[in-house]
């Protein structure tokens, strides 16, 4: 089917309905809102292809209509798998002119870090509401001008923390809010994976925002912030690397430690060489766990008076496009917005100053 002719027939059509209905018919035919929006990604590495395609084909309120690449050779490929015509074929070099294509709603950048705010930019740019894999961006000033450019183009920046969509993790987050097992007391969050990567991977080097805090890390530091609904006040951290040969000039490990307001702690750490995926919580009246707490699939847990947290078996990724598009569709803000990805790339700007200096504590 040719979308973009039968788009064009429709509101040409629509255009006649409306018109007719302003001479009396019934309101019956003015056209229904676009069913599914059209989401573009921006990347075709491992997280589009395995996650975030599949996930596509789950979703209710929106489908994949586009793709963005550098790489010739997965357009015939990508092409025949989801069926997306030649019109809504994109390089880096040509994205911008999505501005000019009505099949595409949303790009979805999922590109090494060092690409998110300019790609985001972009996109929002041409008109397109964007949602942003995490870590947002390398730093605070970077996710301001995502922002800024989402603000100006009046549309949606959203963060791809699928875990603020999960149920259990909605579950904990309830938890806390209406203190069910009192006061949080205290936080302890691991997330990592004992990887070995390629020569030529982005994720071992700094300029391409590697290394395992921007990559796990934020999961540990993203949870602490929902579990608590707070803002942390100070931070301390250390880094290490034992496979230097690996990641000269990046963390393979980075351990760092959040105050928040009332004294409560969080105790995070986050690993390119261990595998640990957990979210324990304290409570004065008890305590829950999520076990584990960051993975694409399994996510579970339990509490101190013994109710079990099964687990979901609905797909992460396509739960969290579905909201994201209900989240345009209906003007509502979205779950994650540009703040939220802000406010953790501000505390990873302190957590890298912290262990600079040796793991003093610094106010965020
Ligand atoms: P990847 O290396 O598998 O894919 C990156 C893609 O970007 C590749 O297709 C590569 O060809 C392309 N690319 C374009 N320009 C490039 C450049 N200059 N240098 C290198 N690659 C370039 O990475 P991934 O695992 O798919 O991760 C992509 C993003 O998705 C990252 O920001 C990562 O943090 C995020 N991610 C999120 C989750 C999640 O659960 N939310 C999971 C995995 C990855």
């Amino acid at each position: 089917m040719n979308n973009h002719i039968t788009r064009k027939n429709f509101l040409f059509k629509a255009g006649s309905a409306v018109a007719v209905s302003a001479i009396g018919f019934p309101s019956i035919i003015i056209p229904k809102k676009k069913e599914k929006l059209g989401v573009a990604l921006a990347g075709l590495g491992n997280y589009s292809t395995n996650w975030l395609a599949p996930g596509l084909l789950e979703t209710r309120h929106c489908e994949l209509r586009g793709i963005v690449t550098g790489t010739p050779s997965k357009i015939p490929v990508w092409q025949e798998q989801y069926g997306i015509p030649d019109r809504n074929v994109y390089n880096y070099e040509s994205m911008h002119e999505m501005a000019n294509n009505p099949d595409i709603d949303v790009v979805y950048i999922v590109l090494p870090n060092h690409l998110h705010a300019r790609y985001s930019i972009i996109g929002a740019d041409a008109g397109k509401h964007v949602w942003c894999e995490k870590p947002m961006a390398l730093n605070v000033e970077e996710c301001r001008a995502m922002m800024d450019a989402a603000n100006k183009n009046r549309v949606q920046l959203t963060i791809g923390y699928r875990m603020q969509h999960e149920t259990n993790t909605r579950k904990i987050i309830r938890f806390g809010q209406e203190k069910t097992y009192g006061d949080i007391t205290g936080i302890r969050s691991g997330g990592g994976f004992n990887g070995s990567f390629r020569d030529d991977a982005w994720r071992r080097f700094p300029e391409f925002g590697g290394g395992a805090l921007f990559d796990m890390g934020v999961y540990p530091l993203n949870a602490s912030r929902y579990s608590t609904g707070l803002e942390p006040v100070s931070v301390r951290a250390t880094q290490h690397t034992d496979r230097t040969e690996m990641f000269p000039d990046v963390d393979e490990h980075t351990d760092f430690e959040l105050e928040f307001p009332g004294g409560i702690t969080a105790i995070c750490e986050c690993s390119f060489g261990k595998n640990m995926d957990y979210l324990d919580i304290d409570c004065t009246d008890g305590w829950y766990r999520l076990r584990p707490f960051q993975s694409f699939r399994g996510v579970q847990g339990e509490t101190s008076d013994g109710t079990q947290l099964p687990v979901d078996p609905t797909h992460h990724q396509a739960r969290q496009m579905d909201n994201d598009s209900l989240a345009i569709k209906e003007k509502l803000p979205p779950v994650v917005p540009g703040e939220e990805g802000l406010a953790d790339i501000n505390v990873v700007e302190a957590i890298f100053k912290s262990a600079r200096s040796g793991g003093e504590w610094v106010n965020i």
